[in-house]
């Protein structure tokens, strides 16, 4: 088979994409005329190959049953770290046994619909715990600013052979939406029992020896730790336990929410009624400047999405942005966040994301607000130092307070932000406006700390036999990062 790249118009791609088998798709916003390049599948005379064509679009796995295996691993977390890891197991014929602190995906949608009327957190079953782990009510975006990491391609490739859309395949910033996620997580799971793999709900590990209803983890077999970056108990333990820590350098700073209708006439040029936004989508963005000695940058933009409250314990207040599939809300939201360089020792990184979201918690009382509510304030009046005397509407469900949150963010962060934002502004003139507001805090971009790992075997350089991986170890960001750095720390095991 061959590939040929094609430049065109919206129009004309999307009449070539509904016939022909397509590898890749981009968008190129940056000439007046908005661009759709597409890399199209040829046979060898170059004809295009027709979507009916009898070439399959990829190997799908080969899951074996497990229920009989001499071989098992536990594995702590059912994020994209865990469940990708415990997947590839099963292919290589290994019965992998998943402990998860949080609820089945169904049960926490309900727990996830209660937080955004803003009727009570479940401290285990929220946007950061339960089946899927933080991905699952995620904006499902699916790309990787490393390459380097191991095959991206296969990650699509098993989410399809899940049920993801075929977008995924060839789409060169694929996402899935927080609206199919949960049918794919829930079908992994599925997979995993019915071929002889254990899913544990409801269990928290709070040793590494035992599990909470105090069943002993099977101490021979190796432990796949996969715990995401919110567990700030479990990382606790893990201290307490002796297992090698370190800073890490992370960011941290606010979500900030626009007119979705002035981000699409800001990327392409093209009015809120054009046919060819529902082919093309609402647009994104992606910001970068250096304020000092500090990066600030745009961080998980959601167009068309939702800010939500990403907190996963009490007095905490978080947010994060979340889109469904067809990305068709009137927001477009987006992390704007502060390189914060490392802590002088990792409890302190955890200290200070703890601090600041406390901080946030407590200022939305103060405010008057209550609950899961979030501090606010009109972009142009942060960034001008003023008070907002309202605010805009705003997609966050449990609601926003106003809140000087020019005055209260430390300084590692404020200052910067406001630089940021008036630099993000010669970009992009009008991004400074006060139809837009930032929300409080973006928090948990990345982790603070590293769970330490010898680079070749995956196994802690402290505790052999015990894998840190995923975004909780420090080594991954994002869903697919943290599903490849799974499959990874998998075939270790396997190939020893
Ligand atoms: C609202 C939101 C939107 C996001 N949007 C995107 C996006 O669009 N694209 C993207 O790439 N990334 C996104 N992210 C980040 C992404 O979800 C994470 O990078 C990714 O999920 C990390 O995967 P992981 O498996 O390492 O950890 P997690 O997904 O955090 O999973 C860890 C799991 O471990 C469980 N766990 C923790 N401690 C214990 C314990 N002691 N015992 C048992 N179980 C435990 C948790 O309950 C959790 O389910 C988003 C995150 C959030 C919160």
């Amino acid at each position: 088979m061959q590939t040929q790249v094609l430049t065109l118009s919206p129009e004309e791609a999307k009449a070539v994409e509904a016939r022909y088998r397509i590898v890749r798709r981009s968008v190129d916003a940056r000439q007046r005329q908005l661009k759709v390049i597409l890399t199209v599948l040829t046979d060898d005379e170059g004809n295009k190959i027709e979507h009916d064509a009898p070439v399959p679009l990829y190997t799908p796995p080969v899951y074996q049953d497990v229920h009989r295996s001499g071989r098992s691993v536990s594995i702590i977390g059912a994020g994209p770290a865990g469940l990708f890891a415990a997947l590839t197991l099963l292919e290589h014929g290994i019965r992998p046994i998943i402990y998860e602190r949080g609820k089945d995906v169904s049960a926490r949608k309900r727990d996830i619909a209660l937080l955004n009327r803003n009727e009570g957190l479940n401290p285990e079953s929220n946007y950061c715990f339960g089946e899927g782990g933080a991905g699952t009510f995620s904006d499902g975006k699916l790309f990787s600013r490393s390459k380097k990491r191991g095959n991206m391609q296969r990650v699509m490739e098993i989410f399809h052979h899940f049920g993801a859309p075929d977008s995924i395949l060839y789409e060169t910033h694929a996402h899935i939406g927080s609206d199919k996620l949960p049918g794919i997580i829930r079908r992994m799971r599925e997979c995993i029992l019915s071929h002889g793999g254990e899913i544990h709900f409801g269990t928290k590990i709070t040793s590494l020896n035992q599990i909470t209803n105090h069943q002993p983890l099977i101490t021979n077999a190796p432990i796949i730790l996969a715990i995401g970056h919110s567990a700030h108990d479990t990382y606790r333990m893990l201290a307490s336990e002796g297992v090698a820590l370190a800073s890490k350098g992370c960011a941290m700073g606010v979500r900030v929410e626009h007119p979705q209708s002035l981000i699409n006439k800001w990327m392409y040029h093209m009015g809120e009624q054009s046919d060819l936004l529902q082919y093309v989508g609402n647009a994104s963005y992606s910001l970068v400047t250096q304020v000092m000695d500090r990066g600030v940058y745009s961080f998980c933009m959601c167009p068309g999405g939702h800010i939500v409250p990403a907190g996963s314990g009490d007095e905490v207040c978080v947010v994060n942005g979340m889109s469904a599939s067809l990305r068709n809300s009137p927001y477009a939201n987006s992390g704007i966040v502060v390189t914060i360089p490392p802590f002088a020792t990792a409890m302190e990184g955890l200290d200070f994301q703890e601090q600041l979201e406390h901080i946030a918690w407590e200022q939305v009382r103060i405010a008057g607000g209550n609950a899961a509510q979030a501090p606010a304030q009109r972009l142009k009046d942060f960034v001008e130092g003023r008070a907002s005397q309202d605010l805009p509407a705003c997609s966050y469900l449990p609601g926003i307070v106003p809140s000087r949150l020019d005055r209260w963010l430390p300084e590692q962060i404020g200052p910067y932000l406001q630089q940021g934002f008036r630099d993000f502004d010669r970009k992009y003139p009008g991004y400074l406006t006060n139809d837009a507001v930032i929300v409080g805090v973006e928090s948990r971009s990345s982790s603070p700390i590293r769970i330490v790992r010898d680079a070749e075997t995956m196994q802690s350089i402290s505790h052999p036999g015990l894998y840190p991986c995923g975004e909780g170890a420090g080594y991954a960001g994002g869903i697919t990062s943290s599903a490849l750095d799974g499959i990874q720390a998998a075939l270790r095991i396997v190939n020893q």
